[in-house]
């Protein structure tokens, strides 16, 4: 079963070794577990609905409170402290793009609000409902997951919008493709989420982003359909499709999407490289991808997440990469870079040897294939820690943006500062790291993991994820880079989008966002504060 205040299956557990705990005491000071408020102490604020009886509208209490929060650091606060104070007045669960016209005709005549609702692995608040007089119907699209069409000719999939990564992988490996798409809340995630998000999957690089990958489909506005024709290439004006990634449920609702797929690869294979300093395999990574070699991930951790990763894992195998790096005499400035190779045999081969050589030359090691098999087998399992972490006393946050090549040293080391600095305000203390997860030929994405201690006051602790927040966010305006590669705006970010876009740019969205939803029902105020 899915936990209901935390990640993933309530099965699944990732034990953190002793030493681990002993390395975040030291660097964090003590730690107390965090609270774990019950199911009760929720649905007893919950108020009565305000919708309407409609066929199939589930109103229960524990309904209301499993689609009320997402996977951000202040609805696991919301949620874990006993804190969640608005509901969603009550869920539909469609099973067919007629009965979501009907929904979204339903909620119109209703006044509500409609929430568009995939896996809810939204890191930025993009599912929550706000305080308002509407009543709020959120829109579950758990049940709309089927294949509906494989064009092998053009290599063209076209799914039910709310299939997770699991099962739209099982239904295409079935007849010998894949999507190649893997973020990392794959799991849990949706094809109408990612398109809806402008998602990221860990293999961009090889297999491209969600808008690389999305080349059509359907949207139930509340003015009726958007038909969005697939057309390999098209000069027919602005390209529709892009107003619907990253529309973030405020267009209406996606039903089906239409995705190009590839087949199965042959081969692939995931390696280890440490360098001696971030700035070798920065070089290196902007050497491969720019060099065009065919590798569908890079991903490299700075010397503060290269030394957190080997500590937290404590298994032998990092004790021995530990042992081994000193021998070759790297520092404490070693960075590790996570590379992927996917392809025919022959190529991921040949690849393979080019790399290397590449990575020798910026003094990268190659140490062999444990670390590489351990960072896969744990891709989609690494989420699980921030349970493990929360049960100990520790909080974690993570954000990103994107910048050219030329400002990314500059972006590794500043953002995670402003972290720091916003904690040494307050006389705490964070340990704030970042990795580039994404590159491409002009720059790369910035990822920033970090970790601090829970507080017994939700208020104190939501206060200082503020500052944080707000520090890095600044930051990363200064940098003039965008306030999100992957995760979207949602309410987090809504406040830093003006920056990005301009004022005439954000009037530019909210003109078409009301162009398909006139009344102002679908997800109100995520994205652009109203
Ligand atoms: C542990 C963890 C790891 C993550 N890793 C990544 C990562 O590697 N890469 C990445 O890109 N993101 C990542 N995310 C963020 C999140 O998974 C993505 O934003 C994802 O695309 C959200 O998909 P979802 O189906 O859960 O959407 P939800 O959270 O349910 O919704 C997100 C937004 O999309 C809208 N929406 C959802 N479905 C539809 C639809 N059918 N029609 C219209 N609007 C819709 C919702 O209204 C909402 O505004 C991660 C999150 C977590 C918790």
């Amino acid at each position: 079963m899915k936990r209901w205040n935390g990640w993933g299956d309530e099965n699944v557990h990732y034990a953190l070794p002793p030493s681990a705990q002993e390395y975040l005491l030291e660097r964090l000071g003590p730690l107390n577990p965090g609270p774990d408020a019950p199911q009760s102490a929720m649905i007893a604020v919950l108020g009565a609905s305000r919708l309407p009886p409609y066929p199939g509208l589930d109103a229960s209490p524990l309904t209301r409170l499993l689609h009320a929060r997402g996977q951000s650091l202040p609805d696991w606060i919301d949620l874990r402290y006993g804190r969640v104070t608005t509901f969603p007045d009550g869920v539909a669960f469609p099973t067919s793009i007629e009965e979501v016209a009907q929904a979204l005709n339903y909620a119109r005549r209703a006044g509500a609000a409609i929430i568009p609702y995939g896996g809810g692995t939204s890191v930025v608040g993009h599912i929550n409902p706000l305080p308002s007089e509407r009543p709020v119907l959120t829109l579950s699209m758990t049940h709309l997951t089927r294949l509906l069409d494989l064009d092998q000719d053009s290599r063209v999939a076209t799914f039910e919008a709310g299939v997770t990564g699991p099962l739209l992988e099982q239904q295409l490996r079935s007849h010998g493709y894949t999507l190649g798409h893997f973020p990392q809340s794959f799991e849990y995630s949706t094809l109408g989420g990612w398109v809806a998000t402008r998602s990221s999957g860990q293999q961009s690089l090889g297999y491209g982003r969600i808008e690389q990958l999305f080349v059509g489909g359907r949207v139930e506005t509340p003015r009726g359909p958007l038909i969005l024709p697939l057309a390999p290439a098209s000069a027919a004006g602005p390209d529709l499709r892009q107003l619907v990634l990253g529309s973030e449920g405020r267009l209406g609702v996606i039903t089906y999407a239409r995705v190009r797929v590839k087949p199965l690869p042959e081969a692939e294979e995931f390696h280890g490289v440490f360098f001696p300093s971030f700035e070798q395999g920065m070089r290196a990574a902007r050497e491969i991808v720019q060099g065009e070699h065919p590798v569908s991930m890079l991903r490299l951790s700075d010397a503060l997440e290269t030394e957190v990763t080997l500590r937290l894992v404590g298994a032998s195998w990092a004790t021995w990469v530990e042992r081994g790096l000193r021998w070759i005499g790297y520092g404490p400035d070693r960075c590790l870079l996570v590379l992927a190779l996917t392809g025919s045999r022959a190529r991921v081969h040949r690849t393979r040897r080019e790399v290397i050589a590449l990575c020798r030359r910026y003094g990268g090691w190659f140490a062999g294939p444990a670390v590489g098999r351990q960072w896969q087998k744990n891709r989609f399992r690494a989420p699980y820690l921030r349970n493990t972490l929360w049960e100990i006393g520790v909080a974690v946050d993570t954000l990103e943006t994107a910048v050219p090549w030329s400002r990314l040293p500059e972006a590794a080391r500043v953002i995670p500062t402003a972290i720091e600095q916003a904690m040494q305000a307050q006389g705490e203390r964070v340990l704030a790291f970042a990795h580039l997860s994404h590159v491409y030929r002009d720059g790369a994405s910035v990822y920033v993991t970090f970790l601090f201690r829970l507080h017994p006051d939700p208020e104190v602790l939501q206060a200082r994820w503020r500052a944080m927040k707000h520090a890095a966010s600044l930051t990363i305006q200064q940098l003039g880079g965008t306030i999100s590669h992957q995760h979207g705006v949602g309410l987090d970010h809504a406040p830093y989008l003006e920056a990005e876009l301009s004022p005439l740019g954000l009037d530019a969205l909210r003109s078409v966002f009301r162009v398909f939803d006139p009344e102002g029902c679908m997800n109100p105020g995520k994205l652009l504060s109203e």
